[in-house]
């Protein structure tokens, strides 16, 4: 890929979240990525070039020195930024424009810096080894799978439905979501696979902007954002059949239910496993006692855990994600007033926000501030800033997406087919419950620090959110 000679035609839209939009090379595994601005602010960016490809970096670095380290560098691309010429970015803006959903459109690309954050394609990966069949990756945008504990906590709510449940309720209030998503969280994070089953099955029904699959790097399964229609769920089991209809090919009376439940027991496997790399089956540490906590909203019934509770093997990508979730450990309603104290102690001495790395840089010492910052407040601008470090790293982790790719295991693909996907046919036995083997690798995306001064909006939101909730949906069923 040459910066200098490229070639606006050779890239396509691949999607977009709420800062940044993803165009994907037609041929090489890369994507770009690129910053968006609030469409009034079109005419008139706001930030320089320089600033642009500040904030780009920063993003490299947190997720290069900072997030990885949390969550495990097996799971972390963090990409480098690239300087791209400003008529390609124009064009591709064009070309991008009539893909992207209505939603999404009170905010337009950046055409103005030139810069970009460049990653692999963790929608069509490179294999190892070759295949006949088209990867296969879900995308899962979790979100906090813990219930509060700490002591400032001031709304016995919160200690019992989790913060996306009651999200919902404020979603469709505002007319965001037409339905509610009843995945849970908590369900996903629990490490017991029914409640796992359960929470995907979720996904797949609602899937709003937290689920998505991917085949040979094409979107085929969201949410049609901002409409109601009901999703295709037959075209999904049509597309995803071919991988799971083993056994022999005169079998084609699988039903579709086996289809989805194999695909959900395959995907949790992956979220299981210890993740990276290729590999079969999952590794749970079965361990006694009590399973993780349970939101109040969540519709998977306990009486149907069968086999007792597990436990998340500590080096799975969702116990990583969680224990980085974790180190907001005192709540929003706690982390305020140590946010206020870094905010007054810089109104009266502006020059210390660089030695408190408020706005970066995002290095090793940045890490080793919140890694070593103290149990017990001692007062200190240090002990707050440490707090506001962890807090924030904590949001990356609540918001960061999952990409999980699976590719049929070649051994068990049949040698000289060469007839494609429709006569895939598995080397196993029908009858087996085990679902077939799937090479797969699992990668974590959206690594972006939150910033300082967001900090106050996520008191107001959190406020929001528990007075909606109990307006409305805490009486409800
Ligand atoms: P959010 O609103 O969730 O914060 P964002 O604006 O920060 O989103 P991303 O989540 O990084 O943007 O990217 C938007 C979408 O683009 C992702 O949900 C994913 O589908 C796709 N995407 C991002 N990075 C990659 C990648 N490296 N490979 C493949 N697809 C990607
Ligand atoms: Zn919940
Ligand atoms: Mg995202
Ligand atoms: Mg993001």
């Amino acid at each position: 890929m040459e910066l200098d000679k490229m070639d606006e035609n050779e890239w396509k839209y691949h999607g977009e979240g709420n800062k940044s939009l993803v165009v994907s090379h037609v041929q090489l595994p890369r994507v770009l990525r690129l910053l968006k601005y609030p469409a009034e602010d079109c005419e008139n960016p706001p930030q320089t070039p320089e600033q642009a490809f500040r904030q780009i970096q920063n993003v490299v670095d947190f997720s290069s020195n900072v997030m990885s380290s949390l969550l495990g560098e097996k799971f972390i691309h963090s990409g480098e930024v690239v300087k791209l010429p400003l008529e390609f970015v124009r064009q591709l803006s064009i070309r991008a424009q009539h893909q992207r959903p209505a939603m999404r459109c009170d905010k337009v690309m950046d055409i103005y810096s030139g810069c970009a954050l460049c990653l692999p394609n963790l929608t069509s990966p490179t294999l190892h080894q070759p295949t006949h069949s088209l990867p296969l990756c879900i995308e899962i945008k979790p979100k906090c799978g813990f219930l509060p504990s700490s002591k400032h906590v001031s709304k016995d709510i919160k200690t019992k439905v989790c913060r996306f449940c009651m999200h919902q309720h404020d979603k469709v209030a505002r007319g965001k979501w037409k339905r509610r998503s009843l995945y849970c969280p908590l369900d996903l994070f629990s490490g017991n696979r029914q409640r796992m089953q359960f929470a995907i099955r979720q996904l797949i029904e609602e899937p709003q902007n937290n689920f998505k699959i991917f085949k040979g790097g094409q979107c085929i399964y969201s949410s049609k954002e901002g409409s109601d229609d009901s999703l295709d769920l037959n075209s999904l089991l049509h597309q995803l059949r071919p991988y799971f209809t083993y056994g022999n090919n005169r079998i084609s009376h699988v039903t579709g239910k086996a289809v989805l439940n194999d695909f959900i027991q395959v995907l949790v496997n992956a979220l299981l496993s210890g993740g990276g790399g290729g590999g079969h089956g999952g590794g749970v540490a079965d361990r006694c006692g009590e399973g993780r906590s349970f939101c109040e909203a969540s519709l998977f019934n306990k009486e149907r855990i069968r086999h007792g509770s597990q436990d998340l093997n500590s080096n799975s990508v969702l116990s990583r994600i969680l224990q980085t979730q974790m180190l907001d450990t005192l709540n929003i309603e706690g982390l305020h007033p140590l946010y206020r104290r870094v905010e007054q102690h810089l109104q009266d001495f502006p020059k210390e926000r660089s030695r408190l790395q408020v706005d970066g840089p995002y290095n090793e010492a940045f890490l080793e501030t919140l890694q070593k910052c103290p149990a017990e407040d001692d007062g200190s601008v240090e002990y707050a800033a440490a707090k506001v470090h962890q807090y924030r790293v904590a949001m990356t982790a609540k918001d960061c997406s999952i990409m999980v790719a699976l590719v049929p295991s070649p051994e068990e693909e049949e040698e000289d087919d060469d007839e494609g996907l429709s006569s895939q046919r598995w080397l196993r036995d029908f009858h087996s419950t085990r679902p077939p083997a799937f090479s797969y690798s699992v990668s974590i995306l959206d690594l972006d620090p939150k910033p300082f001064d967001s900090i106050p909006c996520q008191l107001r939101l959190d406020q929001r959110i528990v007075s909606c909730y109990l307006r409305t949906g805490g009486a409800l069923p």
